[in-house]
Parts: structure tokens; C-alpha cells; sequence
């Protein structure tokens, strides 16, 4: 398997394939309009856009950090969406038939309880530098199995 590159691994927004934005080819405005002023609405001003393989990369990569509900233990920190979105830590787990009332608690928020979550629905974690950064080497790996057009390579090519 080809080997990646990972050295830029500090930054958060260069690892995965990006390419120039076929809308205003790259410089991040285009013709003025109402809504969005002169910036460009495709690629929200940065004048860049994953290509198909880098926008698969990072599904996967966000993908790793979600787990199964029922595999949240007390004392994982989460990612909880409510009025707020923010991480806080697994205070207690209350098992029901076919759902889990997921109590946290936040310094910022306080507590909260996400009533009826689905055993089978899918939780983001938080995670560490270090686990984030291996989870972020194998979406390279990942993406360097795909090609440009987002399909996986054919063996030997
Ligand atoms: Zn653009």
C-alpha cells in the first residue's frame, strides 16, 4: 500500500485532498448577489473544496469518532446537541428496553440528560490529540486508496 504522508498532522484543515474551487476558481469571491454579498457560495469564501476522495476521507475520519450508543460507558466525554453544542462527561447511564437516558454534566452547562437515545444511534466522542491524530492517519491511508474520482483503486494500478 502507498505510503502518506502525515507531517501536517497540526493542521486541521490541509490534510485531506482539496482542490480549487470550480466556481471562482479559487479566489474565494465571485459576481455580487443578494445573499451572500461577493463571496462565493460554493466554497464559502476559501476559495478551495475537498475533492471526492478528500470529502470521503474526512466522512471516515469524522466517522471514527462516533460510536455505537450502547458502547458509551460513564465518564466518556461526549458531544452533546441541545441548545448548545458542546462536550461533556458520561455521569450515568440509565439502560431502558430499547433506549438509554445518557445523563452529563458540563462545568459551562451543567446537567443534562439525553432522554431516549437509540441503542443503536451513533454518538460523536471526544477524543484525545493523539487519538484524533491516528484516526486522521488512517482517513490518508484511507484516501489514498481511493482515486481522484472517489473510487477505490483497481489492485496493481
Ligand atoms: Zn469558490
Amino acid at each position: 500500500m502507498k505510503k502518506v504522508m502525515v507531517t501536517t498532522m497540526t493542521n486541521e484543515n490541509i490534510n485531506f485532498e482539496t482542490e480549487e474551487c470550480s466556481r471562482c476558481g479559487g479566489s474565494g469571491s465571485h459576481s455580487y448577489c443578494q445573499k451572500f454579498g461577493s463571496v462565493c457560495f460554493k466554497c464559502g469564501g476559501s476559495g478551495k473544496m475537498f475533492t471526492v476522495r478528500g470529502a470521503a476521507a474526512k466522512v471516515f475520519y469524522e466517522g471514527q469518532m462516533s460510536v455505537s450508543a450502547f458502547d458509551i460507558k460513564v465518564n466518556n466525554i461526549i458531544r452533546v446537541s441541545a441548545f448548545n453544542t458542546y462536550f461533556a462527561k458520561v455521569s450515568k447511564i440509565e439502560e431502558h428496553e430499547t433506549y438509554l437516558d445518557i445523563h452529563t454534566v458540563s462545568e459551562k452547562f451543567g446537567n443534562l440528560v439525553m432522554g431516549m437515545v437509540g441503542k443503536d444511534s451513533k454518538i460523536r466522542r471526544g477524543w484525545s490529540a493523539e487519538e484524533k491524530a491516528a484516526f486522521k492517519a488512517k482517513a490518508l491511508e484511507y484516501q489514498a486508496t481511493l482515486t481522484k474520482a472517489g473510487t477505490p483503486r483497481k489492485r496493481g494500478a
